[in-house]
Order: C-alpha cells, then structure tokens, then sequence
C-alpha cells in the first residue's frame, strides 16, 4: 500500500511545506496525499501533486484530517507549525497532535523532523521495491 501522509502548514510556513514537497517530489507523487485545503491547493497548483483536500485548518481541516488518523487512514502527519502566530483554531491544531501521540503515528511538526520522517518513509519504499 501507498503510505499515506498528511501535509498541513500554517500561512508563515507554506512557502517552506513546498520547498520542501518539491524536494521530496517523486517521492510524494507515489504517495497518498490528504491535506488541508490552503496547504493542499498550492501543493496541488504549484507542484501538480494529487492531493484528498479537506476543509481549510480554520474552518475545520485539522479535525477531518484528524479523524481519518483515528480511523487508520493515515501513516504520517507533517504539520508544520507556525508557534509564534496565534491560530483560531489552536484546540484543533492541539487535537491532531494529541491523537498523532495517542495512536502513535509519526508527526513532524518542524522541516528538521520533516526531512527525517520524509528520508525514513522514502528509503523504506525503495527496500520494499528491491524485495
Ligand atoms: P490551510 O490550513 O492549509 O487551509 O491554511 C492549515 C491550518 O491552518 O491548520
């Protein structure tokens, strides 16, 4: 299967989410992508990925996403989190990332653990395809 991975980025970070989609973009075309529906219709515009897009972050995009992770629909989370700006929709963001830890699938909220998360699933899918 597809791993499939949630992309999200506050408004100060999109320019970095796809710095750091286009640098991962073969990667990320084999992959199942769901995102928020800003971060996913610039990703979708800027880099032709395919992209599930849900709601926008404000207006509820954080808990979509957050309830196909409660269900297993998603493998990895990258939320890249603007900390110094406050969002509206903070017990939404604080939610996602609760239920990341409760069902323990990986969250990088940060490029640093971003590109290790992204550099992990990637090598993992060409060691599938070599075996
Ligand atoms: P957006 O939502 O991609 O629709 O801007 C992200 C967020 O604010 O959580």
């Amino acid at each position: 299967m597809k791993p499939r991975i949630a992309l999200i980025a506050h408004d100060k970070k999109k320019d970095d989410m796809i710095t750091l989609a286009a640098e991962y973009l073969d990667f990320l075309q084999g992959c199942t992508l769901i995102a928020t529906g800003t971060t996913g219709g610039r990703l979708a515009n800027e880099l032709g990925l395919t992209v599930d897009r849900k709601q926008s972050g404000p207006f509820g995009g954080d808990l979509q996403i957050g309830t196909m992770l409660v269900e297993g629909h998603i493998d990895a989370v990258i939320f890249l989190r603007d900390p110094m700006t406050p969002q509206p929709h903070e017990p939404d963001i604080n939610a996602l990332v609760r239920a990341c830890d409760v069902h323990d699938v990986a969250c990088a909220t940060n490029i640093s653990t971003a590109h290790m998360l992204l550099c992990h699933l990637k090598m993992a899918a060409k060691k599938k395809e070599l075996t």
